[in-house]
This record gives structure tokens, C-alpha cells and sequence, in this order.
């Protein structure tokens, strides 16, 4: 491609509210432009990467034995009612209506559609295992759609639903799926982990597992063990119990006034921060609970919906709290509580003998606070977030923590949709029952601003050799220069016999301009014909490592396999 008519329009300002690094490396290196809120043009620069994301996905879907097939984007309401997500899915999902006033949602995802047409077509086991993909544009009007590529309102993923005969052969799927991911983002050059990951919304019973490429600007933590290969996203990383040796011998209950905070009470009554009970109020299924967690914790309200078994969990607010106890937020325990309300205490609360909460009464709190003797506890269970210098769950080693970016996601689902959606087959035993079903989701264009966010310098993007717009950037730095402008052209051509993809130089730009562009565009092998042109030397530079070697021209070909090209 001769870069004098490439469409890639370069970008010296990039806005104030671009505050990923991706984000602002890839308006700047034009390989794409906002359009919308969350929603991008890719140029040509971001398209070949895109298709080569894709290209790789393909080939490993298609080798684990996955069948491509396309899905719409626009899919009846209808379909969506009858999973119930219609109401679930809440205001990300987009809807529109027809000329018809028909009622149609933008798909955020396929599992109603596909198990629709797997439904009307597969009546037996012999039909099954299937599992089949698509790459498709997605839809979801997202909250705070920010960090360009990574929390766009319309991106690209890469969705896979698989329909099994049972639970043996999902979890056989989920594995050579689990595998496969791990293959594609290798290739990808992604630094990333696989980890134990919440359901969440889309619902299911078995497995789930997320992959996260390391990145500060990630929204998501994951919790790792420093000695065990264990991690998982701290929303749900397992605390282990405490052991159950009392912390103290109970005194008497005493009331401590005038104190605005329970940490105040609790140094007043000579006790550390972790012997206070901090209460929050929640409506989980409509039903006021009242979550206690020691002082120096913090609530998962994953962890909490999970223990409930449900997504209907909502923090009250100050009006609701005001209603039920009388006093705000920060006064509000467990002692005398009103009757209406549910007490669920995290698991460490249980040794604690004489803890500091709120006195449910403004400026007031408790100090020897023993909930064996002062309260009831309707369960106790693991409500709090593990945190760095806990015990690994399973036991080997310490917890310590990582940013990272969700670019995949791989789900066991179970009967959750073939149920709703009545997609049955008879058995072996000529028995109608539901499909097992499993879903597997990549965020393509994501993935690519999450390779941007590992694989740069100050001066631009480093692509990795797997996702290089180009294989090489040729320049000519001095056009007026005849030699150079012919040994340039000249290997050109030869470089593309030689099966390269080679983006070219060839613009009437100053050399500064030239060398600047190349490195915002971070082709990782930059060829320069210069000074040197008239001995038949060119400039050979590594992008990453910025070490330049002099090779004679027609040593090109021979170099370039020699190092791996
Ligand atoms: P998140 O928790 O980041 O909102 P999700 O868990 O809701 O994502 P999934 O339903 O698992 O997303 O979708 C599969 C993949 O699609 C995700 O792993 C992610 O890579 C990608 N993805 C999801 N939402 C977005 C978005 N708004 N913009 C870009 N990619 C997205
Ligand atoms: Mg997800």
C-alpha cells in the first residue's frame, strides 16, 4: 500500500476525555474516529487488525470444531420475552419499532435467537453436539460507554453457543473452549489470565471463567495466588472461614454516645477498627437484609446476590433507611434492630466477642457487642471481598491483586434458555428432555484496544508480529533523492514478491515527518532507504527494541527470514 493515498488520517489533539491510553493511540494513529457516544469508525489502519483478530479466532474456533454461521442484529421482542430478558436486561438493551410498530431489540447478545433455530431443528441426540459461532456487531447502551474500544455501545465480539446431549459432553465443550481461548489470546500477544468469574445476568448453574489481559486501566481486579496458579475476579474469589477461636471473653454491653463514626467509638472504647460491625441495608428481592461485615471489609454484593441466589439486590436508600431505623446509614446495627428486617453476617464476624455497631439511634453506637448474646443472625456466610495478604483459597500461598481488562468470557449455562425456549430432544432413551447449553464470547474490538494498552511506548504503538497492520514499513526519506526514491520503489515490489504486506512511504514529506508517523503506526519492522542508498544499504529498525542494522538491499529477503519475518 503506497501510504500516499493510504486513508489514515493521523491526529495531533486528541480530546480531553480520551483518557485511555488505547483510546488516545488510536485516534492518533487514525486507526479509527468517533461517530457517536461509544460508537466508532474503524479506518482502514484498525480494519486490518480487526481482520486479523478475526483471522486467528476463525482458525482455532474452526479447528476446535466450531461452525461459523451469521445471526441479526435486529431480533424480535417477542423472542426476548419469552427468555424473560426483555424485562431483565434493563435499559442497556437497545429497542426499536418497525413501520409496523413492531416491536424489535438491537441484540446484545444471541442465545434467544439461537436456541430458537436450534429448537425448530434438532429433535434428536443424534444430532447433537453442535456448536457454532458468529462475528457480529453487538449493541448495548451502556452507562458509562468510555475508554474508547473498550466500553463502546456498539463493538464487535466473537459470540459461540454450543448445544449438547448432557452434562458430560457440555463440560468436555467448555474445556476445548477454555483451551481454545487461551490459544487465541496467546497469538494475539496478550499478557492475560484466565479466571473464576460470577454469571451474572446471563444467567446459568455450571462454570464460568473470564480472561483478563493485565492492564492498569482494567475495570475489573482479579485476585491471584502468589504461589498457586489460583485466580479469580475478587467479586467472587472464595475467603476461607475464619477459625473459630474467640476473639476475647465478652464484657458488658455498653453504650457509647456522642460519636460520629464507629471507628471513633470503638477507639474510645479501646478497640481496633476490625472489632467494629459495619451494617448496610439492602432490598434483595424486595425484602429489607441487613448485611454486617467487620469494619476493615468490604460487601461483594455478587457474593450477596449469589447467597440469595438472585439479582434483585439493591443498596437502600437514605429515605428507606431513615423509615425503617429511625436514624441515617451510619447508626444503623444490628441490636434492636427492627423486627421486619433480615440479619446475614459475614463469616468473620463469628469469632468477634466484644465488637462496636451502630446503636440505631443518631450519634450512638454499642461497644462488647456479643452477637451470640445481643442479636440474631439469620446466617452467616462469605459476603466480603477477599483482600491482598489474605490466604489463598485453595490454601497455597497469599492473595495479591492485578488490574485487568475482561476481553473474554466462556459460560456453562446448563438448561437456563432450552428450558425457557423449549429447546428439547429425545434421548437414548427416547425421553424428551432439554439441551445442556454453553456460551463462549470474545470482545474483538476490545481485544484490539487491550493489545494497544500492553504494546506501546511514548512515541506510538509496538504491534505484536501476530497483529501488524503490515508486516513492514518501507520509507524513502529523501524523495528528491533519486537513487533512494528508485531503491525504494525497487523493493517495494520485491518485498511484495516476496509475500510481504508492505505499507510504503512514498509521501513528499520531510524525514522527520516520516520516522514520527512510522513509529505512531508501530509497524515492528521499519526499512529506511537513504544516505546509504547509492552503496544499495538500507536502514533496517526494531520497532520495540529501537536497534537499527545496515543491510545491503539485495540481503533484504534473506535478513528478514533470518530474524523470523
Ligand atoms: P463487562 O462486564 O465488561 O460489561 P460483560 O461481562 O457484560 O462485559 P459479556 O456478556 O461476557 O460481557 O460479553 C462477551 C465479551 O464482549 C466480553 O468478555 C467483552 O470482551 C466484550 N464486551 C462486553 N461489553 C462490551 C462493551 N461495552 N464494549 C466492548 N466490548 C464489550
Ligand atoms: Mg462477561
Amino acid at each position: 500500500m503506497r501510504q500516499q493515498t493510504f486513508f489514515s488520517p493521523t491526529m495531533r489533539d486528541v480530546p480531553a476525555d480520551a483518557e485511555a491510553i488505547s483510546h488516545q493511540l488510536m485516534l492518533r494513529a487514525g486507526l479509527m474516529r468517533q461517530t457517536a457516544a461509544g460508537i466508532y469508525t474503524y479506518l482502514p489502519l484498525g480494519t486490518r487488525v480487526l481482520h486479523k483478530i478475526q483471522a486467528i479466532i476463525r482458525e482455532e474456533l474452526n479447528r476446535a470444531g466450531a461452525q461459523e454461521l451469521l445471526m441479526p442484529a435486529v431480533q424480535p421482542a417477542e423472542l426476548w420475552e419469552e427468555s424473560g430478558r426483555l424485562d431483565d436486561y434493563g435499559p442497556e438493551l437497545m429497542r426499536l419499532n418497525d413501520r409496523h410498530e413492531r416491536r424489535f431489540v438491537l441484540g446484545p447478545t444471541h442465545e434467544e435467537v439461537i436456541t430458537s433455530i436450534v429448537r425448530d431443528g434438532i429433535h434428536s441426540y443424534k444430532r447433537l453436539p453442535i456448536n457454532v459461532y458468529q462475528i457480529q456487531t453487538k449493541y448495548r447502551d451502556e452507562r458509562r460507554p468510555r475508554f474508547g474500544l473498550l466500553r463502546g455501545r456498539e463493538f464487535i465480539m466473537k459470540d459461540a453457543y454450543s448445544f449438547e446431549p448432557s452434562e458430560e459432553a457440555l463440560a468436555h465443550t467448555y474445556e476445548v473452549m477454555y483451551d481454545t481461548y487461551m490459544k487465541i489470546f496467546r497469538r494475539c500477544g496478550l499478557d492475560f489470565r484466565a479466571v473464576e468469574a460470577d454469571a451474572g445476568a446471563i444467567g446459568g448453574t455450571g462454570g464460568t471463567h473470564e480472561f483478563m489481559a493485565l492492564a492498569d486501566i482494567g475495570e475489573d481486579t482479579i485476585a491471584y495466588s502468589d504461589r498457586s496458579g489460583y485466580a479469580a475476579n475478587i467479586e467472587i474469589a472464595a475467603v476461607r472461614p475464619p477459625d473459630d477461636t474467640e476473639e476475647g471473653t465478652p464484657a458488658a454491653l455498653s453504650a457509647e454516645n456522642g460519636y460520629t463514626s464507629g471507628e471513633a467509638a470503638a477507639t474510645a472504647a479501646g478497640q481496633p477498627t476490625s472489632a467494629v460491625i459495619t451494617g448496610r441495608l439492602f432490598y434483595i428481592d424486595e425484602v429489607p437484609v441487613l448485611i454486617l461485615t467487620r469494619g476493615h471489609h468490604e460487601i461483594s454484593d455478587v457474593k450477596v446476590g449469589n447467597h440469595f441466589d438472585t439479582l434483585d439486590v439493591e443498596v437502600a436508600s437514605d429515605t428507606h433507611v431513615q423509615e425503617l431505623f429511625g436514624t441515617s446509614s451510619v447508626y444503623i446495627g444490628p441490636v434492636e434492630a427492627p423486627s421486619n428486617v433480615k440479619v446475614v453476617a459475614d463469616q468473620a464476624i463469628r469469632p468477634l466477642v466484644n465488637a462496636v455497631c451502630g446503636g440505631n439511634q443518631d450519634e450512638t453506637f454499642y461497644a462488647n457487642v456479643d452477637h451470640r448474646r445481643d442479636f440474631d443472625i439469620d446466617a452467616f456466610a462469605d459476603l466480603r471481598m477477599i483482600q491482598e495478604g489474605d490466604p489463598s483459597p485453595d490454601g497455597e500461598g497469599t492473595i495479591q491483586f492485578a488490574e485487568g481488562i475482561e476481553v473474554g468470557q466462556v459460560f456453562s449455562l446448563g438448561t437456563k434458555y432450552s428450558e425457557a425456549l423449549g429447546a428439547q430432544f429425545l434421548d437414548e432413551n427416547g425421553k424428551s428432555v432439554p439441551m445442556q447449553m454453553g456460551c463462549y464470547g470474545i470482545g474483538i474490538s476490545r481485544t484490539l484496544a487491550a493489545v494497544v494498552e500492553q504494546h506501546h511506548d511514548e512515541d506510538g504503538i509496538i504491534w505484536p508480529k501476530a497483529l501488524a497492520p503490515f508486516d513492514l514499513h518501507l520509507l524513502v526519506i529523501n524523495p528528491k533523492d533519486e537513487v533512494q526514491q528508485t531503491l525504494g520503489d525497487n523493493l517495494y515490489e520485491a518485498l511484495q514478491t516476496e509475500g510481504y504486506d508492505v505499507l510504503y512511504d512514498d509521501r513528499k514529506e520531510r524525514a522527520g515527518v516520516k520516522f514520527k508517523d512510522a513509529d505512531l503506526y508501530g509497524m515492528p519492522i521499519r526499512i529506511a532507504a537513504g544516505k546509504k542508498a547509492n552503496e544499495g544499504i538500507v536502514e533496517v529498525k526494531d520497532r520495540k527494541t529501537g536497534e537499527v542494522t545496515e543491510v545491503q538491499a539485495e540481503n533484504l529477503p534473506a535478513y528478514l527470514n533470518d530474524i523470523g519475518w
